[in-house]
Parts: C-alpha cells; sequence; structure tokens
C-alpha cells in the first residue's frame, strides 16, 4: 500500500497542496506547530486580502473547512518534525509529540516570518507606542475595533505608511522586494480613508511595485478616489516633539529635507525567511539559498523539487509570494509529487 504524503505547514500552500492530493485519492498529513490550521493570514489576524476584497477569514477558512472535511487528510497540530530519514517513497518522520509516520514524499509549506521592525530602531518601532506594523493595523480592522492611535486610544488624523521597511535594504542584509506590501499597503489606506474620511494618510515610498492588473485598483484607485497621497522619499528618522510622531527625511523628487507630524505611523513591513529554516533544512537534509529561503531546484523540470530528492517545497518558505502564488505552487507541488510516484512504480 501506497504511504501518505507529509505536508509540513497548514497555511494557503499546504492546504492547497493536501486538497490536491485528496482530490484525487491521496492520502496525506499535515503536520503544522502552531495550533490550528490557516498559515499567516489567520494566525496572524489579516483583514480583507488583497485582491479578491475578501476576509482572510472568510477565504483561508473556506479552505481549511475543505480539508477539515476531507477523510484523506489527517491533521496534526502543535507539531513540527523532528527526523526524516530514508529515500524517495519510503520516508519515516519523527514528529516532536513523540508520534512517527511513514511517508512517501514530503512538501515544504513552512512560509516565513515577519520582519521584526525593532531591527529598524531608527524608524521608532518599539519606542513610540504609535509607531505600528502593517500586521497590527490588518488585526485592529478584522477585529473590528478600528484603526486607532494605540497609546490614547484615538482616531488619528494623519497617517504615514513606510513601505520597505524590512526590505531593499542592504544596511540590514535585506536585499529582496517582498512583492505584497506596496498592495496591501495602498489597499490598507484605503481603507483608514474609508473608516476615517477626514484622516489624511500618505505613503512613503522609493518605488512603487503594486505590480500587474494591481496599478489600476491599487495604485490609481488609491490616489483618484480615496485622495492618498504618495511622497517619494528617503526616511532617516521617526521621532517625537512629545505630542506628535515627527517623520523626518529627503522628499528625494524635489531634493528638500521633509519634516512632517503625524499621530501614526505604520511599517509595512517585509516578508523573512521562516525563522525555523535552519532547522528545517537540517531535518529534511535541503539546501537554503543565499537569503535563507528553502532553494528550489530548477521549476523547468519538476515544480517545487528541493535539493533532495522526494522533498518538495512551496508557497513563502521559497520567498516572498502572493497567497495566489502559493496556493499555486502547492497543487503544483502535489501534482510533482504524484509525477514523480508514478515515475517511482515504473521504475
Ligand atoms: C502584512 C502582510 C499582509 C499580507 N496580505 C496579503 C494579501 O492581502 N494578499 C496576498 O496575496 N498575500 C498577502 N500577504 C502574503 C501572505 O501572507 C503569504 O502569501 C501567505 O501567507 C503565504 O502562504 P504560505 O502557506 O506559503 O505560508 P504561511 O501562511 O506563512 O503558512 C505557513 C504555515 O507553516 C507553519 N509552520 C512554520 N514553520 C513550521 C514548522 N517548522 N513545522 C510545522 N509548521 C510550520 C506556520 O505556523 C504556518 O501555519 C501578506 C503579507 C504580509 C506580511
Ligand atoms: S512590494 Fe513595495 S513595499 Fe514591499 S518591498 Fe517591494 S517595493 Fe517595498
Amino acid at each position: 500500500m501506497s504511504k501518505p504524503v507529509l505536508v509540513v505547514g497548514g497555511g494557503p500552500a499546504g492546504l492547497a497542496a493536501a486538497h490536491s492530493l485528496a482530490t484525487v485519492g491521496k492520502e496525506c498529513v499535515i503536520v503544522e506547530k502552531e495550533d490550528r490550521l490557516g498559515g499567516t493570514p489567520i494566525l496572524s489576524g489579516y483583514a480583507k486580502l488583497v485582491p479578491t476584497g475578501e476576509w482572510a477569514k472568510d477565504a483561508i477558512g473556506g479552505m481549511v473547512d475543505r480539508v477539515a472535511n476531507e477523510d484523506k487528510v489527517k491533521i496534526v497540530t502543535n507539531a513540527t518534525v523532528t527526523s526524516f530519514d530514508g529515500t524517495p517513497g519510503n520516508f519515516t518522520a519523527q514528529l516532536s509529540n513523540g508520534d512517527s509516520l511513514d511517508a512517501e514524499a514530503a512538501i515544504l509549506c513552512s512560509g516565513f516570518s515577519h520582519f521584526d521592525s525593532v531591527n529598524k530602531p531608527e524608524w521608532g518601532f518599539g519606542t513610540y507606542e504609535d509607531v505600528v506594523t502593517t500586521t497590527q493595523v490588518e488585526q485592529m480592522i478584522s477585529s473590528g475595533q478600528g484603526v486607532r492611535c494605540p497609546s490614547d486610544g484615538r482616531k488619528p488624523q494623519r497617517v504615514a505608511i513606510l513601505l520597505c521597511v524590512g526590505s531593499r535594504d542592504r544596511q540590514i542584509g535585506r536585499e529582496w522586494c517582498s512583492k505584497i506590501c506596496c498592495t496591501v499597503s495602498a489597499n490598507m489606506a484605503m481603507e483608514i480613508r474609508e473608516e476615517l474620511p477626514d484622516c489624511h494618510v500618505y505613503i512613503y515610498y522609493m518605488d512603487i511595485r503594486t505590480f500587474g492588473l494591481y496599478e489600476t485598483k491599487y495604485y490609481w484607485k488609491s490616489q483618484e478616489e480615496f485622495k492618498v497621497k504618495y511622497i517619494k522619499a528617503r526616511i532617516a528618522e521617526v521621532t517625537s516633539d512629545g505630542e506628535k510622531l515627527i517623520v523626518k527625511g529627503e522628499d528625494t523628487l524635489v531634493k528638500r529635507p521633509i519634516t512632517i507630524p503625524f499621530d501614526m505611523v505604520v511599517h509595512a513591513i517585509g516578508m523573512d525567511p521562516n525563522v525555523d529554516n535552519p532547522e528545517i533544512a537540517e531535518t529534511f537534509g535541503i539546501d537554503l539559498e543565499t537569503h535563507g529561503y528553502i532553494d528550489v531546484a530548477n521549476s523547468y523540470g519538476a515544480m517545487g523539487a528541493t535539493s533532495r530528492p522526494g522533498v518538495f517545497v512551496a508557497g513563502s518558505a521559497t520567498g516572498p509570494e502572493t497567497i495566489d502564488d502559493s496556493i499555486a505552487q502547492g497543487h503544483a507541488a502535489a501534482m510533482a509529487v504524484l509525477s514523480s510516484g508514478k515515475a517511482l512504480k515504473s521504475a
């Protein structure tokens, strides 16, 4: 009898992989380290997703329900994989909860970690309560509390969103673009203006990367319909005059220094490699690429192959990815596992 497929991580990529496998009658086991499925959009309480505008709890919650109702899918939460030995078609995994399981192959869907803004101390996070991250604003919106200054609960009258916090920043060893934060920020700016029509929202940027079709729906719409102001700038620091937060830097279009007061400053944080990646690489005997994400072998062959045969990867474990792309990669990795299993049988 063929063995199940081990799926590590129950976020969008892992849920898509498990769903694909179950659809063709293939058993799989999702091993998720947190206490529930859904991945970062659920665990971090995201609000409405781009580009669909659906609430994360509905969109990703629907994916969780679909998998939870599949009898071909076994779900193990609060667990990680501590060892993974064997050869393609014939692996054994030990889990941190003491269980062990046989697996035909593994798909690593272990995702990313949010950039920790304390690593950019000159931009005020951790020093001033009203300097927050996009994740915190997502939570304010999804909880129904609305966008408020954490220091005293007041409605902000002026909000600055700083892009590329923890991305495209060689000084702190993060030169990659996190792909989604320009679009997420433009969407968030519109949500703030919708909830608080008197609030002025400014986005400080190096370049705007609302790629593909997002240009019309987010970049232009936020300016033309929602009057969000975009300022091309290099930010030096965020301080406080005791009453307001002060954003200081240089407007790089007019080449003039800027010093502007705000009630709230939002860091559009980037997508770091999962902090677990060194351990995952050791356990599964796979390579990481130079930034610390899981290295993907040539995708013109098997989609999502890693440096170890029988171990596949999908989603933001491979680098910054959107939810749509993570889902597509999850489905593709499932397909790659199925075709590699077929190849093994006919060998
Ligand atoms: C602020 C912000 C807002 C965003 N908003 C959007 C948006 O609106 N639309 C969009 O397309 N994208 C958005 N993204 C990107 C989105 O979060 C990712 O595309 C998506 O979460 C990737 O899915 P994933 O399954 O690859 O990883 P994740 O969602 O990170 O899921 C990985 C799962 O693996 C688990 N895991 C981790 N390590 C282990 C381990 N060692 N063992 C077992 N389990 C493990 C985790 O607990 C988690 O459940 C946003 C990102 C940020 C930072
Ligand atoms: S998507 Fe935009 S905010 Fe995010 S890293 Fe790239 S350029 Fe910066």
